[in-house]
């Protein structure tokens, strides 16, 4: 106590009275030592804790805004850490968030929209400077291979010159860029497993997101527990399936509504461009209330609304956003938000 109010009367005579540079300078070098020590120790507790944890790092869609970014999520379990997706300001998230960076097993991409692969060579960069002891490896659904392959191309500069300054001791050319690993589903009623390390398991299934094809979703699984992520998908038959008994289902929801209302406004304000994206847009989505309805077909038991369209800020909208849903689902509906984290107590 005595040593944090030291702290406090030290910052306001440097911010006040414009003390000596030297003790403003013994202020700050320990804030960077708090901060350090605090961030290592956090990042320690998450590689080895027991729970399954999960990070919302980017909730909105294409249409993102000050408080949400899109798209991504970080898995953690069993000292594994996954992201899925990596749309614009996601690695910005990770960064914010305390993750441990240099730890990153895999990231799985559900399809290649730019909103959830713009940060692919940021992602490539940041865990490989935080010391990433091998290629990033990218497990996606067909297409993988091109997209990997362009990202690697436009970094392959960048790279050089990291290496070049911090040497191969301290930047080794060998782990930077990423290695892909095509998925495939020979069987769209069935989710194919093709991840299991220290105890994390995780499978890909197809989903509906035409023309975007293939598109796909990813059910993890660790010591009881499951998360499921449905990727960018319409309502489908088999989701039901693949979200079964989930103790998180993150799922996607567009308001069609909502999004028609902009549609309309932006028409009648001579916007024909933005009238026909947002008219179109509404065909490759599912609504909340779908999201709740395959929850409740589910069985399962936090439904997380994690890819908010329209980006949904003011109670207003968000009471719109949510109506209906609570009629259509017993269990509790979270409107996700960028940075929120759910811990999983293990079940066995
Ligand atoms: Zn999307
Ligand atoms: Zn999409």
């Amino acid at each position: 106590m005595i040593k944090i109010m030291t702290k406090i009367i030290k910052a306001l005579l440097c911010a006040i009275v414009g003390t000596s540079l030297a003790s403003c300078d013994s202020l700050m070098e320990s804030q960077i030592k708090d901060r350090l020590t605090e961030s290592q120790a956090n990042q320690a507790a998450m590689m080895s804790s027991e729970n399954m944890q999960v990070i919302l790092l980017g909730t909105g869609g294409p249409l993102s805004n000050e408080t949400r970014d899109s798209t991504g999520t970080a898995i953690i379990a069993g000292g594994e850490f996954i992201m899925v997706d990596v749309g614009p300001g996601i690695v910005k998230n990770m960064n914010l968030s305390g993750l441990p960076a240099g730890k990153i097993s895999a990231l799985f991409l559900t399809h290649f929209h730019s909103d959830h692969i713009t940060e692919m060579g940021e992602l490539d960069f940041m865990t490989w400077a935080q010391g990433r002891d091998k290629k990033l490896e990218v497990y996606g659904p067909e297409g993988v291979e091109q997209v990997v392959a362009g990202f690697n191309t436009a970094y392959a500069f960048d790279s050089s010159y990291r290496t070049a300054h911090h040497t191969e001791e301290w930047m080794p050319s060998k782990n930077s860029g990423m290695v892909a690993n095509t998925l495939t589903i020979p069987d769209p009623e069935e989710a194919v497993p093709f991840f299991d390390r220290n105890g994390l398991k995780a499978s890909v299934f197809q989903v509906d997101h035409s023309p975007v094809k293939p598109a796909v979703g990813y059910r993890f699984e660790y010591r009881g527990n499951v998360v499921v992520i449905s990727g960018d998908t319409v309502k489908t038959e088999t989701l039901p399936k693949f979200a079964r008994g989930a103790d998180l289902f993150l799922c996607e929801a567009l308001n069609k509504e909502m999004v028609m209302m902009i549609s309309r406004i932006a028409g009648e304000l001579n916007n024909p461009r933005l009238s026909r994206q947002m008219h179109d847009v509404t065909d490759y989505h599912m609504s909340p209330v779908d999201a709740a309805e395959i929850a409740q077909e589910a069985g399962v038991k936090k439904l997380i609304l994690a890819h908010v369209v329209p980006p949904v800020e003011n109670f207003i909208a968000k009471r719109i956003y949510l109506r209906g849903t609570d009629d259509a689902f017993d269990g509790e509906i979270i409107l996700g938000q960028d940075r929120a984290r759910f811990e999983l107590e293990p079940k066995n």
